[in-house]
């Protein structure tokens, strides 16, 4: 098994200044400067479960809110944004919403993810997955996302459907459907049950092409979990702009698909893209051209 400590023996100082960390990124003239501080980082810790927690952790939550912020600004703006709102009849969020929200999804954070994260070193010991230098090469990183996306996808679609089913929502799903109208934080408000539960189409697939293939990274799995933290909070956001990246990928669902999800209630139940309820006959409201045909 591999490990920073068994052979990496210049640690970064108690107090790095920033000459120390320049001259730490130029250590090894074989590897760039962000893989040089990554062996620096893990060798400061000199415990490689933790190194790799509190990485995972700080990246985890510095993505959701820090992603959250512009659209927690939109809402306050409602002059210059509304017209870009999908649900523009009604009123956005209040601060006061905004701010229960963030105390529950704080909740969820650290009481339901953190033992999670902290689990993650050792399941990715036990799959196989690499986290040493020298990184793995873009190409690979990219067919690896995007195989992610669509298992991640598939595995949503279904596991989301069947939270539809009475027993399950009223039990599990029926937290996340407390808002009818989202916004950017409601995207992990949901039950521990759920968290766990559709958590794991995110970090199962990495796990188990690593355990197969013995080709994946940690950096290509931090990666992942940011671009869905990104994803998840996007198609929550209640903003559909002429830019969103709908309209240049028509696959893609984006806040204009999930959106429909929340308003609707039924329907559209995949996260990424939208193939799979218009294969399945499950769009949403009047994008569901059975249901216009109905309406006339
Ligand atoms: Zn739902
Ligand atoms: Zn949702």
């Amino acid at each position: 098994m591999e490990s920073f400590n068994s052979f990496n023996s210049t640690s970064l100082p108690q107090m790095a200044s920033y000459a120390d960390l320049v001259k730490l990124a130029h250590r090894n003239p074989n590897l760039s400067s962000f893989e040089n501080l990554w062996e620096a980082y893990y060798s400061y810790w000199n415990n490689d479960i933790l190194a790799t927690g509190i990485v995972t952790f700080i990246a985890h939550e510095l993505i959701y809110f820090g992603r959250c912020l512009p659209w927690i600004i939109a809402d306050a703006m409602p002059g210059t944004f509304n017209r870009w709102r999908i649900q523009d009849h009604k009123a956005p969020p209040s601060f006061a919403t905004q701010w229960n929200c963030t105390k529950y999804i704080l909740a969820i954070h650290f009481i339901v993810e953190l033992p999670l994260i902290v689990l993650f070193h050792p399941m990715m010991d036990l799959c196989g997955l690499k986290y040493t230098s020298p990184f793995p090469a873009f190409k690979t990183v990219a067919a690896q996302l995007a195989l992610f996306f669509i298992v991640e996808d598939t595995y949503h679609y279904w596991l989301h459907r069947a939270f539809h089913w009475g027993p399950l929502y009223r039990s599990i799903h029926r937290i996340h459907h407390q808002y009818a109208t989202p916004f950017g934080l409601t995207a992990e408000y949901a039950s521990p049950w759920e968290t766990l539960l559709l958590g794991l189409g995110t970090i199962a697939p990495p796990l188990v092409l690593g355990y197969f293939t013995e080709n994946v990274h940690l950096i290509t799995v931090l990666v992942w979990m940011g671009l869905r933290q990104v994803q998840a909070i996007d198609c929550h956001s209640g903003y559909d702009f002429p830019w969103s990246m709908r309209r240049i990928f028509p696959f893609w669902g984006g806040a204009d698909w999930h959106d429909d999800h929340h308003r609707y209630f039924v329907g559209n139940y995949s996260s990424s893209f939208r193939y799979w309820d218009i294969l399945m006959g499950t769009v949403a409201g009047p994008k569901n051209g059975r249901e216009k045909r109905r309406r006339d």
